[in-house]
């Protein structure tokens, strides 16, 4: 709970951080990247505080389906959707995962790098 509590992603969650919300339902909820990488730059995150994708049990993994249908819709709404982007869940420490509330990134907008890291 202590770790919920502190947690920036969960805050948003609750409403008790700002954030510029663009999709939301009972599951999952999307904002903009506070410090954007490329000119369309979503988070996307399951409401539930699950740590990282190696913290997400086989009966919560569904989310990551609706996950990434929350990000095809909205990298259609951001007109993205033809040029192409790119999805990306970072995990634990050599992932480069600094937030450790389990998100994907939506990164386009821009040709992005062509290798991965
Ligand atoms: P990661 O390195 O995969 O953990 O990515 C964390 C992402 O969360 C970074 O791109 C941050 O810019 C973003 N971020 C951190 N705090 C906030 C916030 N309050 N609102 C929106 N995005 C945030
Ligand atoms: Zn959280």
């Amino acid at each position: 709970m202590v770790g919920e509590m502190s947690c920036i992603f969960c805050q948003i969650v609750a409403g008790k951080v700002p954030g510029e919300i663009l999709y939301q339902d009972e599951k999952v909820i999307a904002f903009r990247d506070i410090n954007p990488q490329s000119p369309t730059h979503l988070i996307i995150i399951p409401k539930k505080h699950i740590p990282s994708l190696a913290h997400l049990s086989e009966a919560e993994s569904s989310l990551i389906g609706d996950m990434v249908t929350v990000a095809n819709q909205l990298a259609r709404r951001e007109g993205i959707s033809e040029s192409g982007y790119r999805l990306v869940i970072n995990c634990g420490k050599q992932g480069g995962q600094l937030v450790p509330h389990l998100h994907m990134h939506l990164l386009g907008g821009r040709k992005l790098s062509d290798t991965l890291g």
